[in-house]
């Protein structure tokens, strides 16, 4: 159904969860984080997202930022940094400014104890007053007991991510990943019985001896649980930096031409089966508040991907997260160790960052407008007479419209929109063999 360009979809290009991109990070301090406290505006809506960086079991696939959750001593001293750190940004930040969003993720936020889950929420619910908050959580259904879902239904959670991927047993051995129907059934009903209404399931496609008959039934056994989300990503194998990938037989990889029909069909089957398109990779059903907002033209891009949130300011707490300030992206230490120590110093524990200069920033929204909407006002930018002639190539393959300074992406485009949006990118391209393609 869509055209076929392979030449377009060969250069590596970025997710585009943040503009400028963590790939353009460098060294900075603490007084650089405390600064983005500092020029946010009283009263403003943050959003919170908490790191847990452990797993039951580790997955060969994964490029999370996670270790195994085997040893109970650095479990307990990496939630006792958190616990610090929460009071550090929180006496940063007053419990002043109303707090939409706490998303809990990682990792698997039920790697850890549920007793430590429930003190850790109590302690921001408190410390940032965000009692008003929808608290959404990334979960591990192979690991999700009865008395996990339970608690999550007594804490008010709304809305679970669960990393299903793939159901076919024999793709499931070849990516460290064992998780038989069943277990995602139990999640899913368990999730459900205790309240939390709102599903989505991580699903991949490109995944080595994968065929299109194989992500066919996956599916169709997802759409038979009726998650109230999908996410369909393109398997990234990046081996050289992601070592544990190493582990995956990359033998018979599909090839691009066939990752592009894998994601034609997940599109078709999806949208057949009722689900809306939301942005390049995410299908939501009709009355999600994703597809309301994708429809209102509202929703935005953030580190945990599409969004209905709208708050000025994300506060990462945790090894590895990402704090995205009106004028800087900050992230903290990845290494837990290092993450530790200055957390429990009652230090902040950033590592790396970036200014958003103003020309950054209208950049960065163009390139937000193309992957959440579909279409950008160009007008805001500097468009250099490369990229006029590369946007005359897409226009005439029929990839987008151009009028004026109004850039839409059309139906057969929507597989290129990170191609498209990457137009926009002025760091992009000393850089292309960073990033993923973009199907
Ligand atoms: S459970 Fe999720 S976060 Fe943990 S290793 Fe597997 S894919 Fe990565």
């Amino acid at each position: 159904m869509w055209p076929y360009i392979p030449e377009l979809l060969d250069r590596p290009v970025p997710r585009y969860t943040s503009y400028p991109t963590a790939a353009e990070f460098g060294p900075v301090d603490t007084g650089f984080h405390e600064a983005g406290f500092d020029d946010l505006a009283p009263g403003a809506a943050i959003s919170l997202y908490a790191h847990i960086p452990f797993c039951e079991k580790i997955c060969w696939y994964c490029g999370c930022n996670t270790g195994a959750a085997n040893r109970a001593d650095r479990l307990a001293a990496y939630i006792d940094a958190l616990h610090m750190e929460i009071e550090t940004v929180a006496a940063r930040l007053g419990n002043q400014r109303p707090v939409t969003q706490l998303a809990f993720g990682g990792g698997s936020p039920n790697a850890i104890d549920p007793v430590d889950f429930v003190r850790l929420l109590d302690h921001i619910l408190i410390a940032f007053d965000a009692f008003d908050a929808r608290l959404s959580i990334e979960l591990d259904p192979r690991s999700l007991t009865t008395e996990w879902t339970a608690l999550l239904g007594r804490a008010g959670v709304s809305h679970a991510s669960l990393g299903v991927q793939t159901f076919d047993a024999e793709l499931q051995a070849r990516i460290g990943r064992i998780q038989p129907a069943e277990s995602i059934e139990r999640a899913v009903n368990g999730l459900r019985d205790n309240g939390v209404g709102s599903l989505n399931f991580d699903l991949m496609y490109g995944l080595p001896g994968q065929t299109s008959g194989k992500l066919a039934a996956t599916l169709e056994q997802a759409v038979a649980m009726k998650p109230d989300r999908i996410a369909l990503f393109g398997y990234a194998h990046l081996p050289a930096s992601i070592p544990r990938q190493r582990q995956i037989d990359a033998s018979d990889m599909p090839d691009g031409r066939s990752r592009f029909e894998m994601a034609g069909l997940g599109f078709s089957m999806l949208t057949a089966a009722g689900y809306k398109p939301v942005g390049f990779d995410h299908f939501a059903l009709a009355d999600d508040p994703l597809t309301l907002a994708c429809e209102a033209g509202t929703m935005r891009r953030n580190f945990q991907g599409f969004t209905d949130d709208s708050s000025e300011a994300l506060i990462g707490l945790g090894a590895s997260s990402i704090s995205s300030f009106p004028d800087r992206l900050v992230q903290n230490q990845k290494n837990s160790g290092r993450y530790r120590v200055l957390a429990s110093a009652n230090s902040l524990a950033s590592e790396r960052g970036i200014i958003r200069s103003a020309a950054d920033r209208r950049r960065g929204s163009v390139i937000e407008k193309l992957l959440c909407t579909g279409r950008a006002d160009i007008s805001t930018v500097d468009v250099s007479i490369a990229t006029h002639m590369l946007l005359d190539r897409f226009c005439k393959l029929g990839l987008i419209e151009q009028n004026g300074e109004l850039i839409v992406i059309t139906a057969d485009g929507r597989p290129y929109s990170r191609t498209i949006a990457s137009l926009f990118d002025s760091y992009l391209y000393a850089k292309e063999e960073r990033f993923s393609q973009a199907v």
